[in-house]
């Protein structure tokens, strides 16, 4: 089911982001493409590897070249509020330096790589005005030089911007529809766990480099193993690997599987300019956040999508419109009842944070039919919570008191599948 799902995701956003003629290539990325004579020889079966990439140029003209090691076909396109330009690509092997895209120059502020799904990256450059793509090409390999990736921006207006986004979208095609998934066998209760974040979309980085994406994809697979121990809870994770999934597909993924219970799993941190913090927190969906700092954590993990390049406005969100009836009233007090277990049970194995039950409007919580709740272990930039999470025992232990909440959550539920369709 996932891969399935994460296919049309991926789908959707390349759709979401159709190219314009112009910028459209001969060929359909990722067809296969024939060896290029020059090419330095790889094998069969491996992705083309980026050694390098580079910006140059001024904010009148601004070139980015990315060196491959083979010929790549790509897509092009731009993203508006904030500004962003997007290259699809075939999946491909970044071996950059860590510090890449963390700068930029001319018209790019900064840019972004990584895996969108299986078989397709994404490199987003986040630019500082409106551009308009003047070139985007791909050379071949030759005589020992790399092929390069080659995109060309110059400055435009606003109005230029945005016209050529929606002559873009008129070229978009209707995603597939969505095929209703069987539903939940046995009577078993389905919890669907979230790890944060993924492929192009590292999340916070500790310190010493550790990314928040990595800490919660190992926390979540410890906490499914202990859920489905007893064999009285089924498990779904909206991602087992190091891909991006968009925040709205996850949502989608738990209520088509059928899931009962929604646990997002985050770890947050504070820039050294606002002090420090630590332990847990769990958070439940409202309109109103709790508190101004709970508002800006709704915020930094809602940009999710942002970083990732997908389209916000195309990006459908099938739940917004059925937030308010009975069912979500239902829904908010199952989920504030179970992040109240969620904290008592963490409680005897970690710290918590001061004030550790908080709300704000995260969009990964806006299921109106499944309970959710959205836990943040802990602030990598605090060192005593940086070397909780980065420990097993403590992994351990702090994922068996969230499994020992959701046994309790249910025991105290009507312990049945959903019913109904979305
Ligand atoms: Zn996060």
């Amino acid at each position: 089911m996932p891969v399935r799902a994460l296919r049309w995701a991926f789908l959707g956003l390349l759709c979401a982001g159709a190219v314009s003629a112009a910028e459209r290539p001969a060929t359909p990325a990722p067809a296969p493409l024939p060896a290029a004579a020059a090419a330095p020889a790889e094998p069969a079966d491996s992705y083309p590897v980026a050694t390098d990439a580079a910006l140059t140029g001024d904010d009148t003209r601004t070139r980015f070249v990315v060196a491959l090691s083979r010929k790549i076909e790509v897509h092009a396109f731009t993203l508006a509020d904030p500004y962003r330009v997007v290259l699809d690509v075939p999946q491909v092997t970044f071996r950059l330096p860590p510090s890449a895209g963390d700068s930029g120059r001319g018209l790019v502020k900064a840019f972004r790589f990584g895996l969108v799904m299986q078989g397709g990256s994404r490199l987003v450059l986040d630019v500082a005005k409106p551009v308009r793509i003047d070139e985007v090409s791909v050379t071949d390999a030759a005589a020992g030089a790399p092929a390069r990736l080659i995109l060309d921006l110059v400055p435009t207006d606003r109005e230029s911007y945005l016209r050529k986004i929606a002559i873009d979208d008129k070229l978009v095609h209707a995603a597939p529809p969505r095929r209703a998934e069987p539903p939940a066998d046995g009577g078993i209760p389905l919890v669907a766990l979230d790890p944060g974040h993924g492929g192009i979309d590292t999340g916070t980085k500790a310190p010493n480099g550790e990314q928040e994406k990595d800490i919660v994809l190992d926390f979540a697979q410890r906490l499914r193993e202990r859920i489905e121990k007893g064999g009285k809870y089924r498990v779904m994770m909206t991602r087992t690997d190091d891909t991006y999934v968009p925040l709205a597909e996850r949502v989608r993924m738990a209520r088509n599987a059928g899931a009962s219970l929604f646990v997002s799993i985050h770890a947050d941190s504070l820039p050294r300019k606002e002090g420090d913090a630590q332990g847990a927190t769990v958070y439940t969906l409202s309109e109103k956040a709790s508190d101004p700092e709970a508002e800006q954590l709704a915020e930094q993990e809602n940009r999710s999508d942002v970083i990732a390049g997908v389209d916000l406005k195309t990006e459908p969100d099938d739940v917004a419109g059925i937030l308010i009836d009975l069912a979500q009233r239902e829904t908010k007090t199952f989920s504030m009842q179970f992040a109240q277990r969620v904290l008592t049970d963490m409680k005897s194995v970690t710290r918590l944070h001061r004030n550790p039950l908080k709300s704000a409007g995260f969009r990964v919580l806006r299921a109106p039919d499944v309970p959710s709740v959205l836990v943040e272990l802990g602030y990598v930039s605090n060192k005593q919570d940086l070397k909780s999470l980065l420990s097993d025992t403590w992994r351990d232990r702090t994922a068996d008191a969230i499994a020992q909440a959701i046994g309790g959550y249910f025991a105290t539920h009507v312990a049945g599948p959903r019913t109904g369709a979305n």
